[in-house]
């Protein structure tokens, strides 16, 4: 059996394909059935209203939505932080700017790499 702590309440669990204990599973899914009867009832939700709504935190909404188990489709207002600037967004991990950001200094990175100064000899490994 494979032991690990629970990422969320610390406890000692055995370890299983959701990555949290069963009593954090328990939770997790009634903060599920929270966030959709809320978003049932109010479509036009953004994600702070249903945060203080539910209780639950815009973490773990975040997380609903990236898992797919909430549906942007039918909640046209909501949107998750953006997860370097917090910026709200409805695609991806990270927002457009923070992606160009990345991506400049990804390119940044490599022409670094490859502007590095080569003297043309070769040395050979002892
Ligand atoms: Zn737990
Ligand atoms: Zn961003």
């Amino acid at each position: 059996m494979n032991l690990d702590n629970c990422p969320r309440c610390g406890r000692l669990f055995a370890k299983n394909f959701r990555d949290v204990c069963p009593a954090c599973i328990k939770d997790i899914d009634k903060e599920y059935e929270l966030c959709t009867t809320y978003l049932r009832e109010n479509k036009g939700a953004i994600i702070t209203e249903l945060s203080e709504a539910t209780g639950v935190s815009i973490r773990q909404i975040t997380k609903f939505v990236r898992e797919g188990r909430i549906s942007l489709v039918n909640a046209p207002n909501m949107s998750y932080p953006c997860e370097v600037c917090g910026t709200l967004i409805r695609d991806n991990h990270i927002c457009d700017n923070c992606r160009a950001r990345l991506q400049k200094d990804a390119n940044k990175l490599k022409s670094t790499f490859a502007s590095k100064p080569d003297d043309g000899k070769t040395y050979e490994r002892t």
